[in-house]
């Protein structure tokens, strides 16, 4: 049996890179074909080589997939389905638990479910991760902080002093991600942006001033505008996102002009609306994603659990011409019940409170159906001007919501984060 190498083998990420970064600046057409040549590839080997999609998968259908819209004929995968098969019925043939390497989700969306990856595809992944921080502006001798609760395994450039890692812990309190983040001294960011955003606001209370960081990558949840510059301001550093999951790895990244676009040629993005039909990276509704490089673990139309609006290219950035990620709506289970019982998505409220000045993070709080207690934490600047009209604002902002609920907002000095190091957008609290 092969035994799994205990740093991260360099050459198959630098092998990988240059394919990853050249896919960033493909015309529309060369990203189809690309994509349309590796989807046909992964379902023939997801057909004859996983258990689950050999035994439940019509052959005729398999057999018809030649392009991205053709995975309507395939079942959705869900997560409850991933963790009832588990390696048994998703791990390829010759592929076990001990030749691959195992990653869990950080269950922001309440069922952590845990892949598999071959060594093989993970020095494209890698690659792809690598090519990510270099187009965000990661320099050679940076030091990077990570804003997550688990590490990062070692590699060996950073006996070199090269993109060494600094781990700030968030699943630690703040004292001590204030601790790590000193000690390390990072100059480029990476990770969750409330929890950067509150590390940014204990450093200014503490009067330190920090201008090492040239580089902030948000990621993972999001963020009020306000926080956002505030955060840049600081450290003075530009901004970047990246929409990834451990699942898929990089959906999409943002370009100069600040667009998130697909990165198509990894990943097939397919849109389920709410009437239930489904658009290839179009529209608004429930993301489904099939990484393209997969060969231990295949996920074939996954669905990740969040919300997104996708449009067409419609960037003038001129250097990359996938669709554009407009919106990530954030936990499909982030919902607030009516007063007369429906249900309204988390992000309705997120999106008329996100641009509201003076605002750096913010939570709904629900107890009873139809009432919402609206948390929000001012910006330091807000702050210092006792926190003046900021309720009465936020307030007006949520008037198009008042006839559905009975709203509350409370100014509080801090919202506790999930054990995973995220802020939920969307509290039900059973009373
Ligand atoms: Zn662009």
């Amino acid at each position: 049996m092969r035994v799994l190498p205990t740093h991260i083998p360099l050459l198959a990420v630098l092998g990988n890179l240059p394919r990853a970064r050249a896919a960033d600046r493909l015309p529309a057409a060369r990203v189809a074909r690309i994509q349309s040549r590796l989807l046909s590839q992964l379902v023939r080997h997801a057909h004859a080589r996983v258990p689950y999609y050999r035994d439940t998968w019509d052959p005729a259908v398999v057999a018809g997939v030649s392009s991205a819209a053709d995975l309507t004929g395939l079942p959705v995968l869900d997560r409850a389905t991933v963790n009832t098969l588990g390696t048994a019925g998703l791990l390829a043939d010759g592929y076990t638990a001990a030749t691959t390497r195992a990653a869990r989700t950080s269950g922001s969306s309440g069922m952590p479910v845990t892949l598999h990856y071959s060594e093989r595809e993970l020095g494209y992944l890698r690659a792809t991760y690598l090519s990510d921080l270099l187009a965000c502006g990661l320099r050679p001798h940076d030091r990077i902080g990570y804003f997550r609760v688990t590490g990062f395994r070692r590699h060996r450039l950073e006996r070199l002093g090269l993109a060494r890692n600094v781990h700030v812990d968030t699943s630690r309190g703040l004292d001590e991600q204030v601790t790590m983040f000193l000690a390390g001294r990072p100059t480029f960011l990476r990770g969750f942006p409330n929890a950067i955003a509150t590390l940014v606001a204990e450093l200014k209370r503490r009067g330190i001033t920090y201008r090492g960081v040239h580089s902030v990558v948000f990621g993972g949840e999001s963020l009020a505008d306000a926080a956002r510059a505030e955060v840049l301001d600081y450290f003075g550093a530009t901004g970047h996102e990246v929409y990834a999951s451990v699942e898929a790895y990089t959906i999409a990244r943002s370009c100069p002009r600040g667009s998130l676009h697909l990165r198509s040629t990894d990943v097939v993005v397919e849109v389920e609306h709410d009437d239930g039909t489904v658009s290839v990276a179009d529209g608004a509704g429930e993301i489904l994603v099939t990484r393209l490089r997969a060969d231990a673990m295949p996920l074939v139309r996954y669905r990740l659990g969040d919300r997104v609006v996708i449009v067409p290219n419609d960037c003038p950035c001129g250097v990359r011409h996938t669709p554009v990620v407009r919106e990530i709506q954030g936990r499909v289970e982030d919902q607030i019940r009516t007063r007369d019982g429906r249900l309204r998505s988390g992000d309705f409220f997120a999106s008329l409170l996100r641009h509201v000045t003076g605002i750096r993070q913010f939570q709904f709080v629900q107890r009873s159906p139809g009432t919402v207690e609206v948390l929000l934490v001012p910006t330091a600047a807000e702050d210092g001007t006792g926190r003046g009209g900021l309720a009465d604002r936020a307030r007006a902002a949520l008037g198009p919501s008042l006839g559905e609920f009975e709203v509350a907002v409370r100014v509080v000095d801090r919202i506790p984060p999930e054990a995973n190091g995220k802020i939920r957008l969307v509290k039900n609290v059973r009373p």
